[in-house]
């Protein structure tokens, strides 16, 4: 029996044997108790409306499993209502924490909105209390009574803001504009819609792209990633940025190979070809050169302000390179790393936030963008004045389906059922607010998919093999995104399975999912498969036992070789040979947006007639032509923390030449 079912036993006997006493006052072990002869006098009293004082627990389900709640009754009337234990994964959760339990106390009722953004671990915590209040002797419809949506959305709150530099969103593009600002000197306000902060951002499983020497030297280089340099170094440059990355990473493998190096080569210029090239040379390559010139620089940055990250360093989903560095789980999620570290900085250093304010239009005042209007979650408007710039930090729209139709040319549906990894806060607000403005928007066709899964392991790919509904490998692992998904597409039921063995799984991240899931918790049979060996894991899986064993073992002889896959892969990392195995199945979903709107390398925003946007900066997935066609995985991290340094350094650089030039 789990955990959580011998709880329930436990509380449901523990009814049935209080109601058979004829006392309502069910306690569950541990738990702190009023005297007895207090206790006693409470209810005898409260006997007579059936209602009894004391102290009661329930459960319920949370995301990530069980959420206890410890309810306080007194005089009939909800007095206090605690989180006795729970496993939500923090930041994502902690409004839902907040805000609940407050508002059960308020409006005596368990009938309320769950917190957007947080919705389960809202919904479990109202179902918890909803079972402790049972117990306590209320009737559903005593706890159930409709909340006065009037009365509860009366609410004070400031609608005349100001500061230096007003960042709008809070995933990591918006917190390292608002920290970089900060840490200039400025002060700032950070707009947030949702109730809780690290949109897109804070749940993202990527890894952080850039070359690092350190790391890199510590792994072989296979005779196929050769081939791979060999292979940009012989491609027709385009135009004088291709040459010059040529032209380093041609002197560097000199270098290399007169000192007999044999470990993985890689340099910003390698990046930036591999970036530029594999985004179908679409992007725009002064930026591209200035994100993989500065992605080690804000990588360092991240770092000292607090980001983990696990020893090593692997290939992502789409990175086409052994350069993703993997954040630890000390945040919570992967993703924790990529914003709590400025959120951390950002309160020590003075920002203010303000969730459940959403933007929805940028204020001009002579053809310069000096603040942004909008509405709080209790429907007051508001402005934010900013007396230097305005950076649009908020996400991309993979959660919009008008916008994916309006804009795909590219997939054959991009409609509702198709699924998205985004949360629902990436409605693409920012490209609109920034249009209406005059803003150029670019590449909005480039919608990227990426084969994920829900729930979803982990998107490395260095020791992972994907193998379809029969067993068979069908696409190189290592390969660019869009790739992926169309052969994902083609394969039946359009869907395949990551295969991995221990190292990947259990090692990389202690046993914990990309977003703070305990793995083994979590493994369902069907969407996580778990096995002691490849047998019994292909017959969970509904696969042919002998099919998938020599699938793994031909792709441990590419392994073994380092080249030879009639696939092409050409990043190899250890066999899969060490059980126990997982299977973790995964579609093709809306992941990210690379078109939006159009920037310079200063993150100014660019109008329709090329001319800069006075006071208008924008970073992140909001933003267009850095990408491509096809985003490299592993580089968004880059680049949401590199641009976002960017906007927020010279945001907080204009009050100084607007009073240079007067
Ligand atoms: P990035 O990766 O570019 O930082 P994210 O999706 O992680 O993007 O973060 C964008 C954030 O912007 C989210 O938290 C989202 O809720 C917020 N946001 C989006 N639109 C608005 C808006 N109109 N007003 C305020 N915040 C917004």
């Amino acid at each position: 029996m789990s955990n959580g079912k011998k709880i329930m036993a436990i509380v449901l006997s523990c009814i049935l044997i209080l109601s058979f006493l004829g006392t309502a006052g069910c306690t569950t072990a541990g738990e702190d108790r009023e005297s007895d002869t207090e206790q006693m006098a409470t209810e005898t009293q409260a006997n007579e409306v059936s209602i009894a004082d004391g102290k009661y627990e329930g459960a319920g389900e949370g995301l990530n499993g069980e959420i206890r709640v410890a309810v306080t009754v007194e005089n009939q009337k909800i007095k206090t209502v605690e989180i006795v234990s729970h496993s939500e994964t923090a930041g994502i959760s902690d409004a839902a924490f907040e805000r609940i339990p407050e508002d059960i106390v308020k409006y005596q009722s368990v009938a309320l909105d769950a917190v957007a953004g947080a919705t389960y671990s809202s919904n479990g915590i109202l179902e918890a209390a909803r079972k402790a209040l049972l117990q306590a002797g209320f009737t559903e419809a005593q706890i159930t009574a409709e909340v006065d949506k009037e009365e509860k959305e009366e609410k004070e709150e400031e609608t005349e803001l100001a500061a230096d530099v007003v960042v709008i969103g809070s995933g990591g593009a918006g917190m390292s504009a608002a920290t970089a600002a900060l840490q200039e000197g400025s002060t700032v306000i950070v707009l947030e819609k949702m109730p809780t902060y690290g949109g897109n951002t804070i749940v993202a499983g990527s890894g952080y792209n850039c070359a690092d020497y350190e790391r890199q030297s510590q792994y072989e280089m296979t005779a196929a990633q050769r081939e791979t340099i060999e292979s940009y170094l012989e491609m027709e440059a385009e135009n004088s940025w291709m040459q010059e990355w040529q032209k380093e990473i041609r002197q560097d493998l000199e270098e290399y190979d007169a000192q007999g190096s044999t470990y993985v080569y890689d340099s910003p210029a390698l990046h930036a070809i591999m970036t530029w090239i594999g985004g179908d040379e679409e992007a725009n390559p002064e930026l591209v050169d200035m994100l993989c010139r500065n992605a080690a620089d804000s990588y360092e940055w991240l770092t000292q302000l607090g980001a983990e990250w696990v020893d090593g360093i692997e290939a992502g989903n789409g990175a086409l390179w052994q350069r993703s560095h993997t954040a630890t789980t000390k945040y919570g999620t992967s993703g924790g790393c990529f914003v709590e570290p400025q959120k951390e900085a950002f309160d020590e250093l003075g920002g203010q936030m303000y969730l459940e304010y959403k933007a929805e239009e940028l204020i001009e005042e002579n053809g310069r963008i000096v603040g942004v209007k909008g509405v709080t979650g209790s429907g007051n408007e508001f402005t934010a004045m900013a007396s230097q710039g305005v950076v649009l930090a908020t996400g991309g729209f993979a959660a919009n389906v008008e916008m994916r139709q309006k804009y795909n040319t590219i997939w054959p549906d991009l409609g509702e059922s198709v699924p998205t990894t985004n949360p629902s806060s990436s409605t693409g607000d920012g490209i609109v607010m920034a249009e209406a403005v005059g803003a150029n928007l670019v590449d909005m066709e480039y919608i990227q998919m990426v084969a994920s899964g829900d729930p979803f392991i982990t998107p490395i790919i260095t020791n992972v093999a994907f193998v379809n509904s029969q067993g068979e490998r069908f696409v190189r692992e290592d390969g660019r995104r869009d790739e992926i998904c169309e052969a994902v597409l083609e394969q039946p039921g359009q869907y395949f399975y990551y295969i991995m063995d221990t190292h990947t799984t259990v090692d990389l991240l202690d046993g914990m999912t990309i977003h703070g899931f305990v793995l083994d918790d979590i493994v369902d049979g069907e969407d996580i498969i778990k096995a002691d060996t490849l047998e019994e894991l292909a017959e969970q899986m509904g696969i042919d036992p002998d099919t998938l064993t020599n699938t793994v073992a031909e792709f441990n002889s590419y392994v073994d070789a380092g080249s030879g896959d009639p696939l092409g892969r050409a990043t190899f990392g250890s066999r899969i040979d060490a059980g126990p195995y997982y299977a973790n199945r995964a579609y093709a979903n809306v992941h990210y947006c690379m078109g939006g709107v159009e920037i310079d390398t200063q993150a100014r925003v660019i109008d329709n007639e090329g001319n800069v946007i006075p006071g208008l900066y924008a970073a992140g997935e909001v933003t267009g032509g850095i990408h491509g066609t096809n985003r490299l995985g592993g580089n968004s991290i880059a680049d949401i923390i590199t641009f976002g340094r960017i906007a927020g350094q010279n945001a907080a650089a204009e009050q100084r030449n607007i009073a240079n030039e007067s």
